[in-house]
């Protein structure tokens, strides 16, 4: 929001989806989040560099320290991979979300009324 921080990437994304865990909830104040997914390999970084918070063993949020603007998600989990709340991007409209994830903890008045997939969890491939 401030323009502290910017980013460039340099792939087109592996992963769209709508989050609806209770996590990224109270993480971002927002009823869902929706994030689309890069190697980190393929995002450069401009300008200062995010604060990260660890919200689980193995999952950093980070966010601008100055504005509070939500950025981005990392899963140890998930090696490689970025997950970037797609309100951060120039222009979201060029990532349709894919899928619904973690559809059990989904708010009970919240009603999306598309045809994509819905799952329990999340839809990424990661190592238990
Ligand atoms: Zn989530
Ligand atoms: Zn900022």
């Amino acid at each position: 929001m401030c323009g502290r921080s910017r980013f460039t990437i340099f792939s087109d994304p592996n992963f769209a989806s709508y989050c609806h865990c209770d996590d990224c909830r109270i993480s971002t104040g927002a009823a869902v989040s929706a994030f689309v997914g890069f190697p980190t390999a393929d995002l450069v970084w401009q300008g200062e560099p995010l604060t990260g918070y660890k919200s689980s063993k193995t999952v950093t949020r980070s966010f601008c320290p100055e504005c509070g603007t939500s950025v981005s998600y990392e899963d140890e989990k998930l090696a490689g991979q970025i997950y970037l709340y797609v309100g951060v991007m120039d222009d979201p409209d060029r990532f349709p979300m894919q899928e619904h994830t973690y559809i059990s903890e989904k708010l009970k008045w919240l009603h999306i009324n598309d045809d994509l997939p819905r799952t329990d969890g999340t839809g990424a491939p990661r190592e238990e």
